[in-house]
């Protein structure tokens, strides 16, 4: 244990948005002093910091000095150089690992690594080469093209019917690398996120229930309300695996889709704190921050406990503004308004301007019972102009 670092040593992080923001509050919140690597001067978490150094991610006297700053470092996006990982490394403990952020960046590796632990995932074909657009068997279609890396939010897809709309669909994306993935049949979302120490300890949070609009998470309900006991152990146990067979140290979320016919499906996964556990800082008697703040640190990794039911709704830009007159100036919804339901709890991540599909912040609304929950959710959505229904 002589490599645990005690509140009062530094803590790092690589990106400076929510979930920077979020996982230095925890950190603080433990005693440890925070600094963050961000080129943005207005960064959500930049402003939380102890120190902010504003720098590319590959600035090498940026990544120098961050790691003569701090005494382990993280990363808070999966698309963070895996390059200014390894600089990293070389200096000072880093989780997640370099190797495995670099199997997260890249759907093909991602695929390729959920066959290898045993999970089963959608049908796929990767696409390199015009050769391999030709060979892709015709049981793929109607499919989703999807870029191999860099895709967010439903971004870098398209979906496809016939050879000649996969054909137009990768000229389009401009004929990078891609998977190409059947079409499945949802019933719906769940994701699961884990927590695993440097020692091979794994910890859970409850399996989370999804709902996306556009691409982008809408809400999450815990506990998930449509998947049975049984389904849940399923998806926590495949989830434990992904963790292990990986090494990986840190915090994961894996994104899992049931289908209509009962079948789990691994989707994707993000080596890091995920939006769909942000439930967690007011439904847990640990947030997912505080795991990644503890596994980073190497200290013990407690199993969380769910000690209320709660629903999470995202609050995206497009609430400042008024839905009968789009051109209008932004406004700021009715918090207080919001702040008036029992339960509920805002969280919102200071950036200075709000646009449609940012995200802005999200509000937990936690009560004794789940069906509680969901009925002061569904107020809090309708003094905001979110739909009342999902
Ligand atoms: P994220 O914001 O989670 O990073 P992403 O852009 O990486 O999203 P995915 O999670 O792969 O993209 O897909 C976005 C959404 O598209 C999924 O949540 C799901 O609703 C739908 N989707 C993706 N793949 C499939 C599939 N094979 N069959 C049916 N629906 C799918
Ligand atoms: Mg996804």
């Amino acid at each position: 244990m002589s490599d645990v670092l005690l509140p009062g040593a530094t803590l790092g992080v690589l990106g400076g948005g929510q979930l920077g923001r979020m996982f230095l509050h925890a950190a603080q919140s433990l005693g440890y002093r925070t600094v963050v690597l961000d080129p943005d001067a207005d960064s959500p978490a930049g402003a939380v910091a102890h120190e902010h150094i504003r720098a590319d991610y590959l600035d090498e006297a940026a990544l120098a000095a961050l790691a003569a700053a701090c005494d382990a470092i993280t990363t808070e996006f999966e698309n963070v150089p895996a390059h200014a990982l390894e600089l990293l490394a070389a200096q000072r403990p880093v989780a997640p690992a370099a190797s495995c952020v670099a199997i997260c960046q890249d759907r093909a590796a991602e695929k390729a690594h959920f066959r290898a632990a045993g999970v089963d995932g959608a049908p796929y074909a990767v696409i390199a080469t015009e050769a391999d657009l030709q060979a892709v068997p015709d049981s793929l279609l109607p499919g989703i093209l999807k870029t191999a890396r860099m895709g967010y939010d439903g971004k870098g897809q398209v979906r496809v019917r016939s050879r000649a709309e996969l054909q137009a669909a990768w000229s389009e994306l401009k004929q990078v690398a891609c998977v190409l993935e059947q079409l499945l049949p949802l019933q719906l979302e769940l994701s699961v996120i884990v927590a695993r120490g440097r020692d091979g300890t794994v910890v859970q949070f409850p399996v989370q229930q999804n709902l996306h609009r556009d691409g982008i998470l809408a809400v999450t309900e815990v506990p998930a309300p449509a998947v049975d006991a049984a389904l849940q152990a399923r998806a926590a146990e495949s989830a434990a695996r992904i963790a292990t067979e990986m090494g990986y140290v840190g915090v994961l979320c894996i994104e899992f889709f049931l289908l209509q016919d009962g079948r789990l499906v691994v989707n994707e996964m993000a080596p890091r704190p995920h939006n769909s556990g942000h439930y967690t800082l007011n439904a847990c008697d640990a947030s997912q921050f505080e795991l990644q703040v503890r596994a980073l640190a190497g200290l013990p990794l407690i199993t969380p406990r769910l000690h209320s039911p709660t629903v999470m709704l995202n609050l995206l830009g497009d609430l400042w503004f008024d839905p009968q007159d789009p051109a209008s100036a932004a406004r700021e919804p009715d918090w207080a308004g919001v702040l008036a339901l029992p339960g509920t709890h805002l969280h919102l991540y200071g950036k200075a301007n709000a646009r449609r599909g940012r995200k802005m912040g999200h509000l937990n609304v936690s009560a004794a019972t789940p069906e509680a929950a969901r009925a002061t959710a569904r107020r809090a959505a309708a003094l905001l102009g979110l739909p009342e229904t999902w």
